[in-house]
């Protein structure tokens, strides 16, 4: 499996060590296979940075519904019109997401395409996959999903984990500590992992639910973690301090501060 950070940062801007990463958003390609976790701004120019063609993007997964995280109407927009005007996209896009995105995505797409009266675009054909404690196959992958405290617990959040052949690459998604987590990391080759909050601020894993590089780290150490990337940057520290700071937990596997269009092996 490769893994391409399309989007290493958070909305902010700007600060100290901001260094303008684009909003979240990684790919997963293996052979055939290839998911898209999260959908955020311009990402139809970032898989082009990347020369992922359109034609291949049939599967996309969401952890929440926070706009830093959700902007599916504005690609499934630049998919009609691209196939319209001739170009090549894949007729069938499945989504996986929970239900209070896919909730949204209904009635973002009737306030704000309310020429079609509900009917949404003829192209891509999409189906939804609700998701939570689930477990789904795409092609050769096991997608699995787990609920994970986040949005001090009023937003339906899940993290992701994917497995091939005893190969596991997992993804956060926005969280602060719980069971969910450290199941989806668990024995986890590769694991993205939101690392949004301040070095020595303590205050938001189990209140709104982000995480410090820090409780990255425990979080690691108790799951078996052999490599983390940290993401989700919002530009308050360093890189080296996070790693060290990452380090200090405990953990022993490798550690990243993940940028743009780095791309990990698994
Ligand atoms: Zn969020
Ligand atoms: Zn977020």
């Amino acid at each position: 499996m490769k893994c391409t950070i399309l989007g290493a940062g958070s909305p902010t801007y700007q600060l100290p060590y901001t260094k303008n990463t684009h909003l979240p958003a990684y790919l997963l390609e293996d052979g055939e296979d290839c998911i898209l976790f999260e959908c955020t701004e311009n990402m139809v120019t970032r898989l082009s940075e990347i020369s992922v063609p359109l034609s291949r993007l049939s599967t996309v997964a969401i952890t929440h519904v926070h706009l830093d995280h959700f902007q599916l109407p504005a690609l499934v927009l630049s998919l009609f019109c691209t196939k319209i005007a001739g170009g090549q996209i894949s007729d069938i896009l499945t989504v996986y997401a929970p239900q209070e995105v896919i909730r949204a995505y209904y009635a973002i797409m009737d306030l704000q395409v309310p020429d079609r009266k509900g009917r949404g675009f003829e192209y891509p054909q999409i189906t939804f996959v609700p998701v939570s404690d689930s477990n789904n196959r795409t092609g050769s992958l096991t997608l699995m999903s787990k609920p994970v405290y986040h949005g001090n617990g009023a937003v339906e959040s899940v993290a992701y984990r994917v497995e091939k052949q005893g190969k596991i690459v997992a993804y956060s998604g926005d969280c602060g500590m719980c069971e969910g987590i450290k199941t989806i990391a668990r024995d986890a080759d590769l694991f993205l992992c939101d690392s949004s909050v301040q070095i020595g601020d303590f205050s938001s894993s189990s209140k709104y639910g982000h995480f410090n590089p820090f409780e990255v780290g425990i979080v690691c150490k108790e799951a078996g973690v052999k490599r983390v990337v940290l993401v989700h940057y919002a530009g308050y520290d360093l890189p080296e301090a996070m790693i060290t700071e990452c380090k200090r937990s405990g953990f022993t596997g490798e550690v990243i501060c993940g940028q743009d269009y780095m791309t990990y092996e698994v």
